[in-house]
């Protein structure tokens, strides 16, 4: 039957206790990791949030009543002991933070009783993640998790602590609001008071912190739950968390510098690693150019080379193609990889081709100097020697080249690049290193809908020097937005907004909108613009994917509590659902019959 805690008081979470407190009586509460009966003393390893505690029953030192009810004690019970700490009389367990310790009890209690869970509570579990997910407050009990969620508390209080130093203030924005979606699909909530009206869940709280700076608050910062309804992708989550700032009067190197502290804060106190300032730069235009990629894994090299112009005028046809077509040629060095099999080269080609390579030429560098290649027979020896040459090739290296539209390219070798470190084994998940990426493309062209759209939002900031392109060439207008990218993922990213209403005009026309559905969609921003607005500025991080990265987790999923699977569900409480008959009359909603599949 299960005991109350009635003149109970714990005095000790269990690794609390220590060496200090040998001979003095405390109380310890949790969970039993395990309990074994050795005849006359039983051994249990009793378990809370802060680790492992061992409890040791000795039927002379507890008396027969407690030593029996002992004696009945399983897995997960969760019980109340009061004992004496003693030095282990056994061996020192060296794993354990209270391994050279024991508690002697003297009375127990049982809190409650534990089924057998279906599944072991352990470090490290191998049991498949459908099964944690569905028992979700089980699989928050290991260890793991534990840690995986106590840094990331540790994270929202640091980042309030610094935030409320340099001025910021916590204000909440609403999250019913209106539909107004630019990029994901809105999530989108019924109004029973207004039949056939909706409101949306924020994507972001984009809008209401501008309107705050044109409040006057003059720096703001929110962790906001965002909500996203986008097609399914593994490892995204339909709603997570961003820390979402703002700040008035400022411009691009007021924002980076605050968050450089504010990073180098978080990661020294979270996690004892040093971030050096100033974190390094680079425009997107290097960043693609050198990594094929906007968000490059700086942990190692592997950069691309562009060698256009060397191998222009050979007449290997897949090179000579993709310049004929205003593409480029580019390449990477695998070095040291030489000697690595067809086999594993021809599944890096396939590799490539899911990134719309059409193919992979490379070329290996013999430890004699001699050279084995896709393309050898098609290009004379001394246009091979230029091409190894401009890749800085040495004995033993393998290159890999890319042919094709310069998009293409780039997410080829931008890509290619990353599985070659992985198989290398040179991204390390102790190494942490930030990147600024700035200065990305106002626009980007949307061949599917034949329009361009924006890079960032509607709201970001062209640069100056830029904006006489905007009608005559608007594809190469530079803006004043910037991510924070840590080993290859971006954590976050913002922009200096626009606040002068004839920019935001030509903003919305160069995206299609006429002032008709710009002003339906954005009007009371547009109005409040006109009543005295501050140049401002933001920035939002990814709060799950800044902790993932800190506890080096492989998902989102294992520092969020209750997490949604791929398809948008939870295995938990099986949300979402259908709802009652009557609840949906209320709100003049009438479903469909649908197919069991869930659409994409
Ligand atoms: N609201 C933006 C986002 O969610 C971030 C920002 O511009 O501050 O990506």
């Amino acid at each position: 039957m299960a005991e109350s805690m009635k003149g109970l008081h714990r005095s000790h979470r269990c690794t609390e206790v220590s060496r200090e407190n040998i001979g003095q009586t405390v109380t310890v509460m949790g969970w039993v990791q395990k309990s074994r009966n050795k005849g006359g003393i039983i051994f249990t390893d009793l378990r809370d949030r802060s680790g492992i505690l061992q409890v040791i029953f000795e039927e002379k030192e507890c008396g027969s009543a407690v030593f029996e009810k002992a004696a009945t004690l399983h897995s997960e019970y969760v019980i109340a002991v009061e004992g004496v700490v003693e030095a282990r009389q056994g061996a020192v367990n060296e794993n354990l933070a209270t391994g050279d310790i024991e508690v002697r009890a003297r009375s127990l209690r049982i809190l409650s009783e534990s089924e057998t869970p279906p599944f072991p509570i352990e470090r490290d579990s191998k049991t498949r993640e459908e099964m944690r997910l569905k028992y979700r407050y089980l699989d928050l009990r290991r260890p793991d998790l534990q840690r995986n969620l106590m840094v990331r508390s540790q994270v929202a209080m640091v980042t309030r602590a610094f935030l409320a130093e340099e001025g910021f203030l916590e204000i909440e924005t609403p999250t019913l609001i209106k539909s107004t979606p630019e990029g994901a699909r809105d999530y989108l909530v019924p109004s029973r008071v207004h039949p056939g009206s909706f409101y949306a869940l924020p994507q972001s709280p984009q809008l209401f912190k501008q309107l705050l700076m044109c409040s006057g608050y003059d720096r703001y910062f929110q962790l906001a739950r965002c909500y996203r309804d986008e097609d399914l992708r593994a490892d995204r989550q339909p709603e997570f968390t961003q820390i979402d700032m703002e700040l008035s009067f400022v411009d691009v190197e007021d924002v980076l510098e605050v968050n450089e502290r504010l990073l180098k804060r978080l990661f020294k106190e979270v996690c004892n690693v040093d971030v050096e300032l100033p974190i390094p730069r680079l425009t997107w235009k290097e960043a693609m150019d050198r990594f094929g990629s906007d968000k490059p894994d700086m942990r190692f090299g592997m950069e691309l080379h562009d060698v256009s112009d060397v191998v222009r005028g050979c007449e290997f046809v897949v090179f000579k193609s993709a310049l004929e077509a205003g593409g480029s040629v580019r390449g990477i060095n695998a070095e040291g990889q030489a000697g690595m099999p067809r086999k594993k080269i021809d599944a890096l080609v396939e590799y490539a081709k899911g990134f719309g390579a059409k193919g992979l030429a490379y070329l290996a560098i013999h430890e004699d100097g001699s050279y084995k290649s896709s393309f050898a027979k098609f290009m004379k020896p001394e246009e091979l020697d230029a091409l190894v040459a401009a890749m800085g090739g040495k004995p033993g290296d393998l290159l890999f080249f890319a042919a094709d539209k310069n998009k293409v390219v780039f997410d080829v070798l931008g890509n290619l690049r990353l599985e070659l470190a992985r198989q290398m084994d040179l991204l390390k998940k102790d190494e942490f290193k930030f990147l600024w990426v700035t200065e990305f493309p106002l626009f980007e062209y949307s061949e599917e809908e034949g329009r361009y759209k924006s890079t960032h939002h509607p709201f970001t900031m062209p640069m100056e020097e830029d904006w006489h392109l905007i009608d005559s060439d608007p594809g190469a207008v530079r803006s004043k937005a910037y991510d924070i990218v840590l080993n290859g993922t971006e954590l976050g990213g913002g922009s200096v907004r626009i606040h002068q209403a004839d920019i935001q005009e030509k903003m919305f026309e160069k995206l299609g909108f006429t002032p008709e559905s710009a002003k339906e969609r954005f009007g009371f921003l547009l109005e409040a613009f006109k009543y005295g607005v501050p140049p401002h500025a933001g920035l939002a991080y990814g709060l799950d994917r800044v902790v993932m990265l800190m506890v080096g987790a492989d998902s989102i999923r294992d520092v969020i509590a209750f997490p949604k699977v791929k398809d948008g569900s939870c295995l938990m409480c099986e949300a979402p659902s259908a709802v009652d008959p009557a609840q949906l009359a209320e709100l003049g909603i009438a479903v469909e019959e649908q197919a069991d599949e869930p659409q994409e």
